[in-house]
């Protein structure tokens, strides 16, 4: 009889991303990786989601990947928020943010359920799922941490943690040097999540409380990155910070042919993509500068009214994805005559564009971001240096690793991290942002030419990394074959 010990027993993984698009992104680019790999992926996800999810999985189960969806219902009634709430992007305001937690914590009881029912080998959860790994280990299921970020910010983060360096300084705007770690990295109290630099407890230090212990608890972390985009930080993370780690990255990439990950694109976007790639078509190469934010942050009219005109006075060509804040119901927060004046020079995208796409074609030659890590490494894996714009979450980490460590862009100068995805205020003027934008898309200047070049030479490396014999690939692999052995070393107990 073929049982679990022959060498066929196919491994099972269950991945549970938590509902927001900067994690399910990537989260279904691994569930590929592993089907490719022979390895059954079950995604848990949300009715409503699984809708979406079912449209982008699709095409991969034709062509024979063994890659399927469990849904569990979302308690938004339940815990307060309105009917058919499934996802961070539908959350419009920091107070609804304990109540989404508190609907995802709800989803332990039917998670175990199908832990129960399924028995999968192994489990690769979001790192905003802590309890994932305390319910797997009821089964003797080992867990995986996806955090959606890469190992330099998890190192500064460890950092500040233990070391507080900005205790003692009184003047937020004054630069401190982050301690401990390979490199020389500074950054400004003010760029430090409140939830690591405030005395009181928050929601989020709870949370990020609860993330650490189960750092501690599980099998190890999944990194959308590649060992050598950072090494002296994998190599601190694992060793300093003892928690074990397979850099499978870029999950923009897909597995070792390099096409483009059909996830990367998952959203329907508001405009036809072959309209953006015939726009772009017609621009020189490294012309045009690439302007996002990322699938949360919303801008105030104020900001947004900022940008369009740095951007116009900047003279380059642009396309620009417009987010607007939903407090601002006036939707004329572009100068007046801009769209006319802007005619062939600049494209305005309303809220969702095919970035991926966007990025690697041949024209675009800057991209000025909100230091999401995905929107980084596709920044990377392009080949397009940068312009650092973070705002939230661990996107000041992101920037520091980008312009001091990478040295493939600049700062913007917005040195305030905010606790939420929407504000109302104009944190860059439009001075600055033309400044940068200029700087940035000129032909000449040494730095420029150097941060091309190391960028192009990452790019180069990020595609190599996937490749079969690749590092990425390569720790991909043996993570398959020891989750393989501890499978049969279990089942054989
Ligand atoms: N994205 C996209 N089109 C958009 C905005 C975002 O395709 O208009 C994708 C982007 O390519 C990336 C993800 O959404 O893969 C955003 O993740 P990131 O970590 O950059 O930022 P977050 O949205 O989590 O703040």
């Amino acid at each position: 009889m073929a049982s679990k010990f022959s060498h066929h027993h196919q491994l099972h993984v269950f991945i549970f991303p938590i509902t927001a698009q900067g994690h399910m992104i990537p989260m279904i680019s691994i569930a590929k990786l592993f089907a490719a790999r022979g390895v059954k992926a079950t995604i848990i996800s949300t009715p409503l989601n699984a809708i979406t999810l079912a449209k982008t999985i699709d095409q991969d189960r034709l062509s024979g990947l063994d890659i399927n969806i469990e849904t569990i219902p979302f308690p938004a009634v339940e815990v307060g928020l309105p009917e058919g709430t499934e996802s961070v992007n539908q959350i419009t305001s920091l107070d609804m943010m304990p109540k989404f937690f508190l609907a995802v914590d709800m989803l332990q009881q039917p998670f175990e359920k199908l832990l129960e029912e399924y028995r999968p080998d192994f489990v690769v959860a979001d790192m905003f799922l802590p309890w994932t790994t305390e319910a797997a280990a009821k089964f003797g299921i080992p867990r995986l941490i996806f955090h959606g970020t890469n190992m330099f910010s998890q190192c500064v983060a460890g950092s500040l943690r233990i070391h507080k360096p900005f205790g003692s300084i009184t003047n937020d705007k004054e630069s401190f040097l982050v301690p401990d770690l390979p490199d020389k990295i500074e950054m400004t109290k003010s760029q430090v999540p409140e939830y690591i630099t405030g005395g009181t407890e928050s929601l989020f230090s709870v949370v990020m409380g609860k993330v650490r212990e189960s750092e501690q608890k599980s099998y190890g972390v999944l990194v959308n990155s590649f060992y050598e985009l950072e090494p002296a930080y994998a190599d601190h993370y694992k060793n300093a910070m003892g928690i074990r780690a397979w850099q499978i990255g870029p999950l923009s990439l897909r597995s070792n042919d390099g096409t483009l990950d059909k996830a990367a694109k998952e959203k329907e976007s508001s405009i036809e993509e072959h309209n953006v790639l015939k726009w772009l078509d017609s621009k020189k190469p490294n012309s045009v500068i690439y302007v996002s934010f990322g699938s949360m942050s919303k801008l105030s009219n104020g900001q947004l009214t900022e940008i369009a005109t740095g951007l116009e006075e900047s003279g380059s060509s642009f396309i620009w994805v417009v987010r607007k804040s939903m407090t601002d119901e006036d939707e004329n927060y572009l100068p007046e005559g801009f769209e006319e004046r802007m005619e062939g020079k600049g494209l305005i995208i309303r809220e969702w564009a095919p970035q991926v796409l966007i990025l690697d074609h041949p024209a675009v030659g800057g991209f000025m971001t909100h230091c999401g890590w995905n929107s980084i490494l596709e920044g990377i894996t392009a080949g397009v240096p940068m312009i650092t714009w973070p705002m939230f979450a661990e996107q000041f980490y992101n920037e520091k690793f980008v312009t001091q460590v990478l040295k493939i862009g600049s700062q913007v100068g917005a040195d305030e991290w905010k606790d939420w995805v929407e504000t109302a205020e104009v944190s860059v003027k439009k001075e600055k942002i033309c400044k940068a934008v200029t700087q940035l898309m000129s032909e000449d200047g040494q730095e420029n030419k150097e941060m091309r070049k190391r960028v192009a030479e990452l790019s180069e490396k990020a595609k190599r990394a996937v490749n079969e014999d690749g590092s990425s690939y390569v720790q991909f692999s043996a993570l398959i074959e020891e989750l393989q052995m501890s499978s049969k070393t279990s089942t054989s107990q």
